[in-house]
């Protein structure tokens, strides 16, 4: 059943919420005389406002202002309300005020919205241009469940070219509980964090000699990136995918028949221009450009053979390289870059086999998340919006088949018994797509990954089959890429498991840790043992004493420790000890290597 998206708000917290940022500028302008005032909004864990301070502020200020503001709130101070016309409004903002942006502001309002009067709230002495709502007393406010906790550098306006302000965040709740559990909950995600994680563990860094959001997967990252492509080539290949590879660079023409130039061009990295024959070769030049997606390649190998619908549906696979300039201020760590690899497949399908199909790549998105035990998502239909003035210029205009598509689409998900939201206005310009929309272990919602229909790209390139009629065809074509990309997927899967890897995907997965070096020979037979097993596995042949190795491993946060020494290497045993398991077993080593070799294998969580 579908949802109409839409978050409940709390209109008591959030006048409590708005009502804050007016007390936090009235304290911050009655310690700090002369500050002027920019924006000051509820925000969805509290409130913010920004300001231009005679002095340049630090954390160790912000007790005293949150001080100030209790004073404000002790006082029980009425808020007000009154309107005035906008001359007058004009006139109390600099003069009385002397506040330059909300001037600005105000005129902006007249001008492009029409306003003729401006709406202000005070309480206390402090006077603010804003339209509420507020609480009717500071009173009102609990006095115990804010708390302010960044300061931070923000554009008036968020234009780089306007004057740069200090914002201060303030976090607010209804009740002191509900702040301390955010406050715990924010902590423990931070702990958890993969640009944190991601550097403690060692598994990928980004090099400024190397550019931004290109980031290198160091060894650890490299072997979890090992596992999700076996994982995907093992799934994919009993689902009837085919293996394909393609070039990472490509003519220009090929995005100008695919449509993404000029509607994507800002996304690409500029082309490379080259003479064709060589340098210094003459003839004619050529504009190269490194590849943002997979399609257009792929629809060029569907291309290159013939095809019967016998042949259908047409399953090409490929964990691709792609790359997309996305501006600097939007990279994050492994969330948003500009050079990754994608979990990509292009499926062609004949019309009467495009719902199965489609849920097929629906359930096989489930069954990818069911093995990694996320269960905290749900799924987002984009459709078109038939409605929109600049329809033209962001939709293939073809209403037949956004009506068809969308109607199989939405079949697929209602016979699955999916619960999904819609989203009109989302698809993509060539059809509906299905968004896998996750909440992070901090409540942070964000697309993981997508499944796309698109009736319109494969007809631009020719693509076709031959039909039971003798009559060549279009196929339709879905886009899928269930695990998203690996810098997306990886980031998310360490904050998941809070970098305590299972053991199939632990970049170590085993270390041996032998009592002395007495031992150091049972301990490397052992190793061999597991490496032949092509398990990933140390031998820890450092001086350190037991106890900082297995420290070591612990911190390092590998699954599997095993403990060797006498009693061990005369019965032919391990002593096992698990991640965060405080007990150890001792186990026949042969029993172990069954057992670690099964759970591997049949990629359990233990
Ligand atoms: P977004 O809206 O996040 O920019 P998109 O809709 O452009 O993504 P698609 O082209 O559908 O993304 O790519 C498929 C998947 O690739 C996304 O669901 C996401 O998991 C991943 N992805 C897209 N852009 C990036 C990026 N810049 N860095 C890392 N992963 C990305
Ligand atoms: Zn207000
Ligand atoms: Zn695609």
């Amino acid at each position: 059943m579908p949802v109409i998206e839409e978050k409940p708000q709390d209109e008591k917290l959030f006048r409590i919420r708005h009502s804050l940022a007016h007390v936090m500028a009235q304290a911050v302008q009655t310690l700090y005389p002369g500050t002027k005032l920019g924006f000051g909004p509820a925000i969805d864990d509290g409130f913010y406002y920004d300001f231009i301070l005679p002095k340049t502020l630090s954390d160790t200020e912000l007790p005293a202002i949150e001080a100030k503001m209790r004073d404000i709130i002790a006082a029980a101070q009425t808020f007000s309300h009154e309107d005035l016309p906008l001359d007058a409004a004009l006139a109390r903002i600099e003069g009385q005020m002397g506040e330059p942006f909300k001037a600005e502001y105000a005129r902006e309002l007249a001008d492009k919205k029409g306003h003729r009067e401006i709406s202000f709230y005070a309480n206390g002495g402090f006077v603010d241009m804003c339209e509420g709502p507020h609480v009717s007393s500071t009173s009102d406010i609990p006095a115990d469940a804010f708390k302010l906790h960044a300061l931070a550098g923000a554009y008036w306006r968020g234009d780089e070219r306007n004057a740069m302000m200090t914002r201060i965040y303030g976090y607010a709740f209804n009740t002191k509980a509900e702040l301390d559990e955010y406050v715990a909950a924010v902590e423990q995600a931070k702990q958890r964090d993969h640009r944190k994680l991601g550097q403690e563990l060692r598994i990928y860094a980004i090099r400024d000699e190397i550019g931004k959001g290109l980031p290198l997967w160091l060894p650890n990252g490299a072997a979890i990136r090992h596992e999700l492509e076996k994982l995907a080539h093992e799934m994919e290949f009993r689902a009837g995918y085919k293996k394909v590879a393609t070039p990472h660079i490509t003519k220009r023409g090929l995005y100008e028949t695919s449509g993404h130039i000029p509607l994507y061009e800002d996304g690409m990295y500029p082309p490379m221009v080259l003479e064709e024959e060589g340098r210094g070769a003459g003839g004619p030049e050529e504009s190269y450009y490194l590849k943002p997606m997979n399609c257009p390649h792929h629809h060029m190998v569907f291309a290159s053979e013939k095809h019967s619908y016998r042949d259908l549906p047409l399953r090409y696979t490929e964990y691709g390289s792609v790359y997309r300039f996305e501006r600097a201020g939007a990279l994050q760590g492994l969330t948003r870059v500009r050079g990754m690899a994608m979990n990509d497949a292009h499926i062609y399908v004949t019309p009467e086999q495009l719902k199965e199909e489609f849920q097929a790549v629906m359930k096989l998105h489930e069954r990818y998340y069911a093995l990694f035990g996320l269960t905290n998502y749900f799924m987002r239909l984009s459709l078109w919006d038939p409605a929109d003035p600049k329809r033209g210029a962001k939709y293939v205009d073809d209403p037949e088949n956004w009506a068809l598509s969308e109607r199989l689409v939405t079949e697929a998900l209602e016979e699955m018994g999916a619960n999904y939201k819609l989203s009109p206005g989302e698809a993509a310009f060539y059809g509906p797509k299905v968004d896998f929309q996750f909440i992070t272990v901090t409540g942070r919602e964000f697309t993981l990954s997508t499944n796309q229909l698109d009736f319109a790209v494969p007809a631009r390139f020719g693509l076709a089959y031959t039909d039971k009629d003798g009559k060549e065809k279009t196929p339709y074509c879905i886009h899928r890429a269930p695990m998203g990309t690996h810098e997306r997927f990886i980031a998310f899967l360490i904050e998941h498991f809070g970098g305590a890897f299972p053991t199939w995907l632990a970049p170590v997965q085993v270390v041996i840790i032998p009592v002395s070096d007495k031992f150091l020979a049972y301990g490397k037979k052992i190793e061999a043992l597991l490496r032949e097993d092509l398990v990933r596995v140390e031998l820890d042949t450092s001086s350190a004493t037991m106890g900082k190795k297995i420290q070591e491993g612990a911190t390092r946060k590998v699954p599997i420790l095993l403990v060797v020494g006498g009693k061990e290497e005369t019965e032919q045993t391990v002593t096992v000890r698990r991640y965060g398991i405080k007990e150890q077993k001792a186990m026949p080593l042969a029993g172990f290597v069954e057992m670690l070799s099964q759970e591997i294998k049949e990629r359990r969580h233990v």
